[in-house]
């Protein structure tokens, strides 16, 4: 089967669009709808046409483009069941467990809830793709909105199961800033410093530091390490509960002034 074609650009003020296109089939999936001009700029440039929306979760800045999108292509939504009656804009729905058959290739969906309660994200196993939305970002992960942090910690152990060459896309682009507090807990980490060095120079050359890999957030996002001793010392939280030291890492990045 060939590889799938990958465009990701920055959309709003920083949401990532994603459009993934078959070149067999024809077929082209975007990741979410967060303003259609430039999604449709960005088909229109590569002569495609968008035949799929995948949705990861409810919130205004991943659906708000879906409307715009419907009138100018003959494309299927498909999102979480949890948010199709509050939304109203699934053609289809999709909840944990589903293999959906998006152009003959699998696609898993694993629920992740806790930065919403509805939201999903979308695994491609044989392509090594996975789409996590606003659940975890490159050394960073989604403010807990909706649910309890335990739950969030579950969501975040799924993705982190996932092979470790898999290439890793999320919603945002809060990567250098993400840095900064990574750094703020887990000074010694000598990967995530390389990491960090990294993103200031990619962000300097107006470059984004996305797609990332899971064994390289594995290595460096403090959010996936809420288990690991080293970090669990530097925090003052030796022998606790992973799920209580995500919550506490997690509540001061809220509280957290770069
Ligand atoms: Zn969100």
């Amino acid at each position: 089967m060939p590889a799938l074609d990958v465009a990701q650009f920055i959309t709003r003020n920083d949401n990532f669009a994603v459009l993934l296109h078959d070149p067999e089939s024809g077929r082209t999936v975007s990741i979410d709808a967060p303003e259609a001009d430039p999604i449709i700029a960005a088909l229109k440039q590569r002569g495609w046409a968008l035949s799929d929306i995948f949705v990861t979760h409810k919130h205004l800045d991943h659906i708000e483009g879906i409307p715009a999108l419907q009138a100018a292509y003959d494309c299927t939504v498909t999102g979480p069941q949890a948010s199709a009656a509050e939304t109203g804009m699934y053609d289809r729905t999709m909840k944990d467990g589903d293999t959906l058959d998006w152009a003959g290739r699998r696609v898993q969906v694993i629920e992740t809830p806790g930065h919403t309660l509805d939201h999903v994200s979308l695994y491609f196993p044989d392509e090594k793709l996975v789409f996590v939305g606003d659940t975890l970002f490159s050394l960073g992960c989604g403010r807990v909105m909706q649910g309890e942090h335990a739950r969030m910690w579950e969501s975040l152990l799924a993705i982190r199961a996932l092979p470790g060459d898999t290439a890793l896309y999320c919603g945002h682009e809060y990567t250098l800033a993400n840095a900064k507090f990574a750094l703020s807990v887990d000074q010694n980490n000598s990967a995530l410093k390389a990491r960090a060095a990294e993103v200031e120079k990619l962000v300097r050359d107006g470059k984004v530091a996305l797609p990332t890999t899971i064994a390289q957030e594995k290595a460096t996002n403090p959010f996936l390490r809420s288990d690991d001793p080293t970090l669990m010392k530097a925090v003052g939280m030796a022998g606790e509960r992973p799920a209580a030291v995500f919550k506490a890492i997690r509540t001061r990045k809220d509280q957290f002034k770069a």
